[in-house]
This record gives C-alpha cells, sequence and structure tokens, in this order.
C-alpha cells in the first residue's frame, strides 16, 4: 500500500466476513477441534454396545479372565484350557475318514519307534504329539482331565478339536497371577480363545459348566466383530472409520425424481417428464405412452394425483418393452463417456442422503460406540446448546473422568466460545461451506479465542453483521476478553453499541468516495461525541436520524400467498407478502429468513417465470406469481471485475456521451467514430493498457498492484482521440467527473441525464464517472444496481429481493438506501428484504 511508514507491527489475524471454505469434508466440529476432542473421547471411554442383542462387547484381557473366574465360589475346582483344531495330512479337518483313522491306530506302538512315520498316525495322535513337545500333557474328556498316554485311542476317532489342559486350579485366594499366565497361556496357544470347565466333585453325571474367554473384540453370543474404538475409527476424513459406500461425504449422487419431474402440477401428456422433452429421448415417451395405455396408467392426470403403483410403473417399467425412467437413466450411465451425456445425467441428479450411513458418513462399526446415551455421529447432530446440555449431564465413573476430564473440558470450553458468538443454534456437523459469512467468521472468533494467543492484532471487518442485538451483546464481550487476554483488536465497524464500547474510534470521513479519506477524529468515545464536524458523531448524538415515514403505504390488495412453507426448519408456515409495499423480513439468525426468501419464494417465483431447473423449497402452495412480472435479487457482488467496467458504462450512460464527442467537429475531421471513444474495444484507446488506466503487476503471493499506464499517463486513450474536446472537456476529463458535476454539465442532453439522475437521488452524487468498478463498496455496488434498475424500467412490478443491504453501511448510507427503496415503490415495485437493521425494520 502507498504509505510511507508503519512501526510497531504485531502479528496479525484478520478475520474476514466472508466464508472461502468449500471442502465438503469441514465442518463447525472439526474447525472448532471439537471433532478432534470427540474421537480422543469416544476412544477413550467409549462403550462398544452388540448392534444384535445390545449388550456391551468388551474384550477380555488375561486378566480380566482371570478375574472372573476367582471370583467364582472359593474351592470351585477349574479345567483351564484351549480349543485344538484336529487335522489330517491334506489340511482338512478329521473326522468322515473313521473306519480308516480306527485300523490305523493299531500300529501305536511303532510310532514311537519311527516318530518320521507321520503318515502311519490318526490326525489326534499326530496333533497330540506336537502338543507334548509343546510341553502339554492332558485333555479334557468327559468333563476330566485326562494324560495323553492313558486316553483310549477309539475316544478320539472322531474328534475334530481337542479340549487342552493347560492348568487345574482350585478358586482360592493369591492366585491372580498363576491365573493369568494360565488364561495367557491358553490365548496364545488358542488363537486368542480359552476355556475354563468347573469340574464336578464326582458326580460326572452332571453337564460341566463351561466358561469361555476370547480376547478378541467380539459378542461371542451373536458372533459378530467389533472394532476396537481408537481415534480414527471415528472420523469420516480417515479412511479407516470413513463409510465405505459414500467415502465419508455422508451423500451419494443418485437420480432426483423432483428434477426428473420438475412441475407435479403437469400429467404426462402434458410432458412432465423433463429428460424426455429432449426431441432426442423422445421416443421413450412414445414406450411410455403405449405401455401405460395397456396397463391402465393414466396419461392426463397431474403427476401429484397419480397413485403410488402409477409412478412406480412409470419410474420402474413393466420389466419388458418399456423401461422406465431408471432403465432410461441406466442406459445412459453406460455412454457416460460422452461429455454431453454426463452434462445431460448430471441436471437430473441429485445428493441423496447415503444409504449405508443414513448420511452420518461414519462405518457402521463406530456407531456401535457409546459415550452416556449417544454414538459420536449423534453428538455432532446436536446443537452446540443441545451438546452443552449432554456434556453437562454427562456422568462417567471415576476411572472414565481421570481418563477422559482434560477432553471434556477442552470440549465444554469450546462450546461456551460458540455459545458466546451466539451459534448455539448450530448443529456440530453443519457443513462449514453453508456457513453465511458472519457465521464463519464468529466461529473463526471462537476459534481464536479457544488458541489463547497474546500479543496479537486482530483485524475483524463488520462482525455485528447479521446479529441479532443480543446476540451482539456477546460479542462485544468476546472482543473485551481478547483485549484483555493482552491483544489488540482493529474492528472496522458501524454498530453503534460497538463504536460505543471502543477505548479509542478513528472516524473517517467527512462523506463517502471523494469527499473522505480524511481522519476526523482519532480519540476516546466521548471526546468523539463532541466532535462537531463528524457525521457519525451527528447520528450517535441524535442531531441526525434516518427518518421513519410519516405515513405508511396502505396494504395493497394484492398479496403472494405462500401456503404451508415446510423446507427445512420451516413449521408449515403460511406467509402473505403484499405488494408495492416494504416488507421486511427478520428474526435471530438461523430461524429460517433466507430458507423462506431465497430456497421458497425466489425459488418458486422463479420457477413460476420459466427462469428455473434448480429445487424450490418445499411449500405447499403458491399464488399470486402472476401479479409480478419479474423477480430480482440485488446483493453486493461487484458490477464488475475489471477497471474497464464502472458506473457509466452499468448504467449505459456511456453510449450517448460517446455519441456526443462523436457528433463534434474535431472528431469528424479526423474520422473518429463513437466507438473509438470506447475503452472496450480497440481502435481509440490506448494500447499500452488496453484502456484500463492501469496496469496490472502481479505481486507472486502478494496481493495484485495496479500502476498507471505509463504509454496513456492513466487517460486511456491514444492523444488523437484525447485531443477532441466536447464543450471544452475531453473524453477522460468527463469520466474525471462526478455524477453531479456531469448531470450540469451534460443538463442539454436528456438522455444521459435520465440516466444518470438516478444514482444522484439515491445518495451516488459523489462517484466518478469512470471509477473503476474494483474499487466500490458493496453498499455501492448494490445502491448502482437499484439505480441501473430504476433508470431503465419506469413502470415495473418487479419484486425486488435483498438479503441484509445495510451490511457495510454507514448511518448516513441507509438513509439514501432507504431513499432508493422509496423510489422503487414510487415505480410499481414491490420489495421484500431480510434485515437485522432497526431503522429497517
Ligand atoms: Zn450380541
Ligand atoms: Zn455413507
Ligand atoms: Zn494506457
Amino acid at each position: 500500500p502507498d504509505v510511507d511508514q508503519i512501526d510497531g507491527v504485531c502479528p496479525a489475524i484478520a478475520i474476514w466476513q466472508k466464508n472461502s471454505v468449500r471442502n465438503p469434508r469441514s465442518t463447525v466440529g472439526t474447525t472448532t477441534e471439537i471433532h478432534d476432542y470427540l474421537r480422543l473421547l469416544f476412544a477413550r471411554v467409549g462403550r462398544t454396545v452388540c448392534r444384535e442383542c445390545g449388550t456391551e462387547v468388551i474384550r477380555e484381557s488375561a486378566e480380566v479372565a482371570a478375574k472372573q473366574l476367582l471370583a467364582l465360589p472359593a474351592g470351585t475346582r477349574l479345567l483351564l484350557g484351549f480349543d485344538f483344531p484336529v487335522v489330517d495330512q491334506t489340511g482338512d479337518v478329521a473326522g468322515g475318514e473313521s473306519d480308516a483313522a480306527t485300523t490305523l491306530t493299531d500300529d501305536r506302538d511303532d510310532d514311537l519307534l519311527l516318530p518320521d512315520a507321520d503318515d502311519s498316525l490318526t490326525p489326534a495322535e499326530a496333533a497330540m504329539r506336537s502338543l507334548r513337545k509343546q510341553g502339554f500333557g492332558r485333555l479334557v474328556v468327559d468333563g476330566r482331565a485326562v494324560a495323553f498316554d492313558e486316553i483310549e485311542p477309539s475316544a478320539l476317532a472322531n474328534a475334530t478339536m481337542l479340549q487342552v489342559v493347560v492348568d487345574r486350579l482350585k478358586v482360592g485366594p493369591d492366585l491372580l497371577g498363576r491365573m493369568t499366565d494360565s488364561v495367557e497361556t491358553a490365548y496364545a496357544e488358542g488363537g486368542g480363545t480359552a476355556f475354563a470347565i468347573e469340574v464336578g466333585d464326582g458326580s460326572v453325571k452332571d453337564a460341566p459348566v463351561v466358561h469361555r474367554f476370547s480376547e478378541r473384540f467380539e459378542c461371542r453370543p451373536c458372533g459378530l466383530v467389533y472394532e476396537v474404538p481408537q481415534p480414527r475409527l471415528f472420523s469420516f476424513n480417515s479412511p479407516f472409520g470413513a463409510c465405505p459406500t459414500c467415502h465419508g461425504f455422508g451423500n451419494v449422487i443418485e437420480l432426483d425424481l423432483n428434477l426428473v419431474v420438475p412441475d407435479q402440477g403437469k400429467s404426462i401428456q402434458q410432458n412432465a417428464i423433463d429428460p424426455w422433452t429432449k426431441p432426442h429421448y423422445r421416443s421413450n415417451l412414445v414406450d411410455l405412452k403405449r405401455a401405460a395405455r395397456a396397463a391402465d396408467v393414466r396419461l392426463t392426470t397431474p403427476w401429484r394425483d397419480l397413485t403410488d403403483t402409477e409412478r412406480v410403473f412409470i419410474v420402474e417399467g413393466n420389466g419388458s418393452d418399456y423401461k422406465g425412467i431408471q432403465g432410461f437413466f441406466r442406459g445412459l450411465e453406460r455412454k457416460k463417456y460422452k461429455i454431453h451425456v454426463r452434462v445431460f445425467l448430471s441436471r437430473y441428479r441429485g445428493y441423496m442422503s447415503c444409504p449405508e450411513c443414513g448420511g452420518t458418513r461414519l462405518r457402521r462399526e463406530a456407531r456401535d460406540v457409546f459415550v452416556g446415551d449417544r454414538t459420536v455421529d449423534k453428538v455432532c447432530a446436536l446443537t452446540v446448546g443441545e451438546a452443552t446440555d449432554f456434556f453437562d449431564r454427562l456422568e462417567l465413573t471415576e476411572a472414565q473422568q481421570t481418563v477422559a476430564q482434560r477432553i471434556v473440558s477442552e470440549i465444554t470450553r469450546r462450546l461456551s466460545f460458540l455459545r458466546n458468538v451466539g451459534l448455539y443454534y448450530l448443529t456440530l456437523d453443519r457443513l462449514s461451506s453453508t456457513l453465511s459469512g458472519g457465521e464463519a467468521q464468529r466461529i473463526n472468533l471462537a476459534t481464536a479465542l479457544g488458541s489463547a494467543l497474546v500479543g496479537t492484532l486482530y483485524v475483524l471487518d463488520e462482525p455485528s453483521i447479521g446479529l441479532h442485538s443480543r446476540d451482539n451483546e456477546r460479542l462485544v464481550a468476546i472482543l473485551r476478553q481478547l483485549r484483555d487476554q493482552g491483544n489488540t483488536v482493529l474492528v472496522v465497524e458501524h454498530d453503534a453499541d460497538t463504536i460505543r464500547m471502543a477505548d479509542v474510534v478513528v472516524d473517517l470521513g467527512l462523506g463517502a468516495g471523494e469527499r473522505g479519506g480524511r481522519i476526523i477524529h482519532a480519540g476516546s468515545f466521548e471526546s468523539l461525541m463532541r466532535e462537531p464536524q463528524s457525521l457519525t458523531a451527528k447520528y450517535m448524538r441524535g442531531d441526525l436520524q434516518i427518518p421513519i415515514p410519516a405515513t405508511r403505504r396502505k396494504h395493497a390488495p394484492l398479496t403472494l400467498n405462500i401456503v404451508g412453507a415446510s423446507q427445512h426448519n420451516l413449521r408449515e408456515i403460511d406467509v402473505q407478502i403484499p405488494l408495492n409495499t416494504l416488507t421486511c423480513v427478520t428474526g435471530v439468525s438461523g430461524s429460517g429468513k433466507s430458507t423462506l426468501v431465497h430456497d421458497v419464494i425466489y425459488a418458486a417465483l422463479k420457477r413460476a417465470k420459466g427462469e428455473w431447473d434448480k429445487p424450490v423449497g418445499a411449500h405447499d402452495g403458491f399464488e399470486g406469481a402472476e401479479l409480478v412480472s419479474n423477480v430480482t435479487l440485488v446483493d453486493q457482488a461487484p458490477i464488475g471485475r475489471t477497471p474497464r467496467s464502472n458506473p457509466v458504462t452499468y448504467l449505459k450512460a456511456f453510449d450517448p456521451i460517446r455519441e456526443l464527442f462523436a457528433n463534434t467537429k474535431d472528431a469528424r475531421a479526423n474520422a473518429l467514430t463513437a466507438s473509438h471513444f470506447s475503452f472496450n474495444v480497440p481502435g481509440g484507446r490506448c494500447d499500452g493498457c488496453d484502456g484500463e488506466g492501469v496496469v496490472k503487476v502481479e505481486m507472486q503471493f502478494l496481493a495484485d498492484v495496479y500502476v498507471p499506464c505509463d504509454q496513456c499517463d492513466g487517460r486511456r486513450f491514444k492523444p488523437v482521440v484525447l485531443d477532441v474536446a466536447y464543450r471544452g472537456v475531453s473524453i477522460d476529463g468527463v469520466l474525471h467527473m462526478t455524477v453531479r458535476e456531469a448531470l450540469s454539465f451534460f443538463s442539454g442532453s436528456p438522455k444521459v441525464v435520465r440516466r444518470l439522475q438516478v444514482l444522484d437521488e439515491i445518495g451516488l452524487g459523489y462517484l466518478r464517472l469512470g471509477q473503476p468498478a474494483t474499487t466500490l463498496s458493496g453498499g455501492e455496488a448494490q445502491r448502482i444496481k437499484i439505480a441501473s434498475h430504476l433508470s431503465t424500467r419506469k413502470t415495473d412490478r418487479t419484486l425486488y429481493i435483498l438479503d441484509e443491504p445495510t451490511t457495510g453501511l454507514h448511518f448516513d448510507d441507509i438513509a439514501k438506501l432507504l431513499a432508493a427503496f422509496r423510489k422503487l415503490l414510487q415505480a410499481g415495485n414491490s420489495l421484500l428484504v431480510i434485515e437485522h437493521n432497526l431503522d429497517v425494520i
């Protein structure tokens, strides 16, 4: 930037009013690190519950098993051991060849002499031989421990499994060490499982009680294996934890019937099925009609009135000559290598919740683990406010507490920051990319608080935008907290409460644009209030006010009626929007304002005008669309992205001005036409800068810098063009005029005046005609758009929709904006405005 010196800059963090997150894997929980702590919490103290039988799945370590056995009545005699499968030479499990086995057992004595003649052994004998080498000597036979040598060979003839005894003991004190060792041995030899048989005292007939243990993480009765909880199991950003079907995105792309049949009021005959209205695919419609007649499916009934059976027929086909809508799309799927087919497909497909994980993004095993009464995805589905309650009520055992206390306190600390910035209504699994700019900024603010830095400069751009006044108090408290932690907070703000709480107020003025650029005041709020020149002080003292209209516009008899709007959190609401009035939709953040205005009203009106092929927010009925000729969203996006676009070109006022120049004697003498006075086409414009007047210098990793063109000195035209004067002023001289100056200069040319006058009327008289679009503020761009509507359509029945138009506007600008609103209403238009600003309300 063009400054002489900057001193004392400390490490700085800028928190913008812009949501730049596009990553579909980023959520409120992941950006605030709450999700990381949740993963840790679930890994450390989560309980896995069997999804079949509902009992807790426990991994029985040797010690756990030993403790369980020692809890049996003292004196209980136990045989501890493991199962050993009997495998014959070919690798198959023995059994079924019992004849051969019995014959061979007769040669037992020979085996001992010829140890290598393994083929002469029965599989059971071979197994025993290898067990003996490992130091084992007994098997369980008929509930008793029997030494290998005493076993009748015939008893094992059909055995597929040997029960090998590791230890024999009697339950009593001081046995934990030995018992644990024995279970460990059994686990090691038995592939992770072990048994303990309670030996009856002589009465052999009793069926022995058998305890079975497994160090595998499974529910043995149900035969289901579970995953041992670990942090990555609970991460949908890890291939280990992510749902295998949707890869952790939570949704899959599938055919969206609402897009295939965009207007449910149409019948098949009226082309309800959109893809088959295209000439290329019309034959499918013919097939459908023929098949439908045979199946008695009605062709002239609106789609919404068809029975389920009829719709299933149309969608799924009849299994023979008619393939159905599904079949049609399956066929296209095979031609996806053609780019136009892919484009066509994408128009009828939308994101559907993943059938495998139900949109939770996590694999099944992660959703079997509970903390309290909730799985991790159910905790993430909570709002910040509900999650706070959940953790307040969470009861942990003493042992769990020692592990989890730090983790829980990190989570609750972050939740409290989110509450303090007024975001109690956001769920933790809310996608970051769907947050408004203000919400994203406040999340970053909460994260900054969580990181507890000191000695840092925080720069915030209008953090109060979109905040209800109650939430704003909390925000101010957070800014104070950041300051008290030892930081410097620099805020660009128009909100009166924030200005009032500041330690130092820097007031720039006096007016906007050309009349601005000076420091009117730098000091305490009290001294600002004594400043006679400051517009801010005048409004804050009450010397100036944004006038409240003395008379209200009568409700026109004409209204738009929206019936049963139920998109997102809207609860079947009926709304009437009176036309030719200013209607304001207000309410706390997250209450559904944008859903109602953008998703339902705007989309439904656009569709009624045939200019919308995307989904429309859910509602039952919409009346009065024919009463408005058009619907227009007026936002604060720039009017152009290059320095060549500017107010005068946007308003098309430059065309008559160029005509005036082309008609001068000088121009005609040099054969210059109107196009030579344009900087958008080559000819008259400077070739060095293509008429931009500036040259962009790319600064690698810094922002681009514009420097004046050295060929034309920033005057944008060739010398021969610049020499032409209209009433003594050159073309670049005109571009340097303010709107107000131009109005008197061109007073003899009604075409120019008509287009520029409206700019002055809505408070933009200070703009220079050629001011590059890139230097206009969002509020200025918005008002230029309103001006362009006002100057081109004199009487119209357009519905203008504005979403928080006062964003970034000073009190004085709001007064001007309201003046522009009045102009639009006088011209017969209607206004629907989402706003928190009390003056607009
Ligand atoms: Zn089970
Ligand atoms: Zn999934
Ligand atoms: Zn140039």
